[in-house]
């Protein structure tokens, strides 16, 4: 079974919380900044020793000094991690973390995944291919990559990378994903396919990420234009990387002919 709490954080609607995930003496992600969901967390957490981070995004390590404070436990994150509290072990991919779980995960081998955060890490149970995948799927909503700490194609990576890997995925927002490869292969296709209808949108000549964003996210409901013109940037650096488009002055794109 897996041991999760899910804590109110400040985070990216639609979602409102930050899953806090349990293995043993280890918790991962003690998200939120809220002195009344720190207690909660506290309490679930009792006899924890080791922290580990995902990433360093600020609705996944809120709750770390709090908890650090009550338990004295030891904090793990990536090298590449930046966070405002001391670390005590930068992690590297490959590495493996004992947990004490007897039931569940007893080893987490970290998994170097960068795309949406510098340093980003994911945890495989390798006994079951659960993995703890931080913010590279969502069990809702939708994981955004902003640049320059994002890029589509560090991120598409790294997703191809757990699809041989990965059981089930365990998301920090949202419920269990039990298909992780297919969720994945969803992933990776609806990136590439949100790729082309940007391409296709430049075909009536050069246009801005705001513009190619009124287009592409016409059928979208509730889709917030600004949030997704930062999405188009990142699918513009993919075409760009590629030779398909180039940029223009006054900050529109335009397809290479
Ligand atoms: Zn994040």
């Amino acid at each position: 079974m897996i041991d999760v709490l899910p804590v109110r954080t400040p985070t990216v609607p639609p979602a409102t919380h930050t899953n806090c995930y349990r293995f043993g003496r280890v918790v991962i992600d003690p998200a939120s900044p809220y002195p009344d969901e720190q207690e909660r967390l506290a309490s679930w957490a009792e006899g924890v020793d080791t922290i580990l981070l995902t990433h360093h995004h600020l609705d996944h390590v809120g709750g770390v000094a709090d908890l650090v404070a009550r338990t004295g436990a030891k904090v793990y994150a990536h090298t590449d991690a930046r966070v405002a509290f001391p670390v005590d072990v930068r992690l590297e991919d490959g590495d493996v973390i004992d947990t004490g779980a007897t039931t569940g995960a007893a080893r987490l081998r970290c998994l170097h995944t960068p795309g949406h955060a510098d340093g980003h890490l994911c945890f495989l149970d390798e006994q079951t291919g659960d993995i703890v995948a931080g913010d590279m799927v969502a069990g809702f909503g939708t994981i955004v990559l902003i640049e320059p700490e994002g890029h589509l194609a560090t991120y598409l990576g790294s997703l191809s990378r757990l699809l041989p890997l990965a059981g089930r995925l365990l998301p920090a927002h949202g419920p269990v994903l039990e298909s992780g490869p297919a969720v994945l292969r969803q992933y990776i296709a609806h990136r590439h396919a949100r790729t082309e209808q940007i391409a296709a949108a430049l075909a009536g000549g050069p246009r801005d990420p705001m513009g190619i964003a009124a287009i592409v996210y016409a059928g979208v409901p509730g889709v917030h234009l600004g949030l997704a013109a930062v999405q188009v940037r990142t699918h513009l650096t993919w075409l760009i990387e590629r030779g398909r488009v180039v940029a223009r002055p006054g900050g529109t794109f335009t397809l290479v002919e």
